[in-house]
């Protein structure tokens, strides 16, 4: 039961020395664990962490579960699996499996790559978290984290958020950034990592027309194309893999520097995402047979594939990655390859994993480096750049958020920390919960 602090005493606002007495009076609302960023590992992180029994908040900046899977609707969560055998499993593989099935598909099977229904996917997440016990806040973000005086071994963390208009505050064990970016990590004074590049994001839309390759000719289409480049009415990275495939297979645009760590970066991107989209739809519209061109689906936001990482206990690096190293505190498997994105389509560094190789995560990249009582998950888990490109599959996501929901449930329940859990208790837990283990 959350317990609510409307008017605390005198003596227990002394007890909170390093707060004002303001900032834990007004309305405070108490639990285990809150989890920030409600995309694929912070759903994952939120269910683990309530189904272990753990008072539970999520809160989102957005209005609906999935993040970039749904939002941005990069609805493909593949790849939990590596050299035929299934390797990432438990929670995340439950919610693919419960939309599938809703959506009377049957999941292909781990080891095939498939695409998931976006708005069926955020409306079970958002099912799995509220069956679990979890409390759900949407339109919310937080703007402080402060450690709340000392409480022995347990953590004591006062967050207060900004939700549309009023300030709220939640006094807390635990807290577990699956923001993508490592907001929350910033905000409670861990140390980020970013280098000047960033892979480009991409934004998900679709124009219907009826240009005829076949009647304009392909030489055509592309004297226009560049035509169009030429004249700014294109720019690089509106059509990725070159007009054609933009045009007739939806295959994509590059946004660069796509970044949404921040509200007016994310509206920039997002502002960047729409301009192409519109661009495309003029550019279409100037062709024969396009006249009545007409975008008829947009997904709300730019996919951003790369922002910052949170320095951790361990950094994982591209080499730990390819020898596929196991650590003691390993906690899940990753299937990818190494994936970076450059500017030119091109110029991509694809590194594939030799046969037999499987690589882990620790748990260690998981918890920042020097700041208590706090966890991330997802994209922005501790690792090098190189390594970052493979992790950041949803699926890997998957697994740092359910080892990391359930380290976080488990610390705030033994008054510990993340990095102090039991090991073996852990891992117990996980697999209870059918997680694969390495
Ligand atoms: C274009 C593109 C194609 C991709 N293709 C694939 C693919 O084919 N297969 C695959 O498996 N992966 C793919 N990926 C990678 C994968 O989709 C992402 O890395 C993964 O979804 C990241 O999950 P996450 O939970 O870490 O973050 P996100 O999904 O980004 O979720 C973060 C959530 O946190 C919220 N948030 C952020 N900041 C705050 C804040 N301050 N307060 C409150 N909430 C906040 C956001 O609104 C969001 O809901 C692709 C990525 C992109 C961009």
């Amino acid at each position: 039961m959350k317990m609510k602090m409307k008017h605390c005493s005198a003596a227990l606002c002394f007890a909170f020395a390093l707060l004002s007495s303001a900032e834990i009076c007004a309305d405070t609302v108490e639990c285990d664990v809150v989890v920030v960023g409600g995309g694929t590992a912070g759903v994952v992180a939120t269910i683990q962490s309530a189904r272990c029994g753990a008072k539970t908040i999520l809160i989102e900046a957005g209005s609906q579960l999935g993040g970039n899977a749904t939002v941005g609707g990069v609805n493909s969560p593949e790849l939990f699996s590596l050299w035929g055998k299934q390797r990432i499993a438990g929670i995340g593989w439950e919610w693919c499996t419960k939309t599938a099935e809703l959506d009377d598909k049957q999941l292909p099977g781990s080891r095939k790559h498939f695409r998931i229904n976006p708005p069926l996917y955020a409306c079970i997440a958002e099912e799995l978290c509220l069956k679990a016990g979890a409390e759900l806040r949407y339109f919310e973000s937080p703007m402080s984290v402060k450690k709340n005086g000392n409480a022995g071994n347990a953590g004591n963390w006062i967050l207060t958020t900004a939700a549309m208009g009023e300030t709220r505050t939640i006094r807390c064990k635990e807290l577990v950034d699956c923001t993508g970016n490592g907001t929350l990590c910033a905000l409670a004074g861990a140390e980020r990592m970013r280098e000047k590049e960033i892979m480009a994001g991409s934004f998900n839309y679709v124009i219907k027309h009826e240009v005829s390759l076949k009647k304009l000719g392909k030489d055509e289409l592309q004297r226009r194309y560049e035509e169009a480049l030429k004249e700014g009415r294109l720019i690089e990275g509106d059509a990725r893999h070159g007009i054609e495939s933009s045009m007739y297979y939806q295959a994509g645009n590059y946004i660069y520097d796509a970044d949404n760590s921040t509200a007016a970066l994310r509206t920039q991107t997002n502002i960047r995402g729409r301009q192409s989209a519109l661009r495309m739809l003029r550019f279409i519209r100037s062709l024969p047979g396009g006249e009545n061109a007409m975008i008829t689906s947009m997904f709300p936001e730019v996919g951003v594939r790369e922002t910052w990482r949170v320095k951790g206990e361990y950094v994982v690096t591209v080499d730990d990655y390819l020898a596929g190293k196991t650590w003691e505190d390993s906690i899940c498997y990753a299937c990818y390859q190494i994936d970076m994105h450059k500017p030119l389509w091109k110029d991509f560094v694809r590194i594939h994993l030799k046969e037999g190789v499987l690589p882990t995560v620790p748990l260690r990249a998981l918890i920042p480096l020097g700041v208590d009582h706090l966890m991330v998950a997802g994209r922005c888990i501790s690792s090098d750049r190189l390594a970052m490109s493979a992790l950041r599959i949803q699926a890997t996501c998957m697994g740092t958020g359910q080892a990391a929901g359930a380290a976080a449930a488990l610390a705030a329940k033994h008054a510990t920390t993340p990095l102090k859990v039991d090991l073996a208790e852990l891992k117990t837990l996980l697999k209870r919960n059918d997680a694969i283990v390495p």
